[in-house]
């Protein structure tokens, strides 16, 4: 495998947060719009515009993989003090991406020490505790596509990745957990062109998938919470599979993680059905929606990433933050 090679896994995973993210951020609003939007598989405000005239503004989780898709570009690896300088520059570009409160605040805490103190702003945040926030799980797609050969690398370099910014186990292991399941999604994608669902793949089903996840994790509220996605049917109402794995509505990594990889692991070979289940959860949309969208996208046929959504979104690689 080249580094143009891995470069290029990497970018298709980042199209995929991107037009997630986007998509997802489409859907706030008023509940029973947003619910009618749903059902008919419409996407809001998008529906009576020219096709040309659609642009999707992405928002902070593509901006911050964009941070992780350049030093993987630049090193084939994660420096915690490059990344963070790296988060601090996409965040001062524009800071209107919907950035969080406290992420902002250990950024700019960080720009004023010049990133020399950013292990232990990050370790300090959350009174001693770090951050268990979904933004570390939000980013590492990149990471996930790059070395979907090497697992044992996507986790340490997911952890890496994690602690810059949320500095608890929680956030970590989301994190990994995230990066691993694109890495297997890369994998399933690459193993045989033809493949139509998980049970013609080395996976076999849904349980062996998140198995091999789980075996790379650390025991943790979010590791058990997505042990138990092995108990929730295809088939559940959308109300039941968020009481039973949350929806990101507290913006925890335990909260947003498990339904990602349920999701995911459904939809698996189905980029755009994956989206339209994971936006039905409604919950942190454009969080839950780029994750889905980055693991997807490796494992799904072109034909089942829709052309007029790739038009639609803002072009991550023209944008202000990556490196001409
Ligand atoms: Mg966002």
């Amino acid at each position: 495998m080249t580094h143009q090679e891995r470069i290029y896994l990497a970018q298709k995973a980042l199209l995929g947060v991107s037009i997630g993210d986007a998509f997802g951020d489409k859907f706030f609003g008023d509940y029973d719009f947003i619910l009618e939007k749903i059902e008919k598989k419409e996407i809001p405000n998008a529906e009576n515009e020219n096709l040309e005239n659609i642009f999707w503004e992405f928002t902070d989780d593509t901006a911050m993989s964009i941070a992780i898709f350049e030093e993987l570009k630049e090193k084939a690896d994660i420096d915690q003090i490059n990344l963070t300088k790296k988060f601090i520059k996409n965040h001062n570009l524009d800071p209107n991406r919907g950035y969080g409160a406290t992420l902002r605040r250990t950024l700019r805490e960080m720009q004023e020490t010049e990133t020399t103190e950013w292990e232990n702003i990050a370790k300090n945040s959350f009174e001693g505790q770090g951050s268990m926030g979904n933004g570390a799980c939000m980013r590492v797609c990149p990471i996930g596509a790059f070395f979907f050969d090497d697992l044992e690398k996507v986790k340490i370099l997911a952890k890496k990745s994690s602690e810059t910014t949320h500095y608890n186990i929680e956030a970590s292991t989301g994190a990994i957990a995230i990066a691993i399941t694109t890495a297997l999604a890369t994998k399933i994608g690459k193993e045989d062109e033809d493949n139509k669902d998980l049970s013609q793949t080395f996976v076999k089903n849904y349980a062996d998938f998140v198995d091999i996840i789980l075996s790379y994790l650390p025991d943790c509220d979010t590791k058990s919470k997505i042990a138990k996605t092995k108990n929730v049917m295809p088939n559940y109402h959308i109300e039941t599979i968020k009481t039973m794995l949350g929806n990101g509505t507290q913006m925890t990594a335990q909260d947003t993680v498990p339904f990602v990889i349920w999701c995911a692991g459904h939809y698996l070979c189905d980029f755009e059905s994956a989206l339209w289940k994971a936006i039905s959860i409604l919950g942190d949309r454009d969080t839950i929606c780029a994750m889905v969208g980055g693991i997807t996208i490796m494992s799904s046929k072109k034909e089942k990433i829709p052309q007029n959504w790739i038009n639609s979104v803002e072009k991550f690689e023209k944008s202000i933050f990556c490196e001409k």
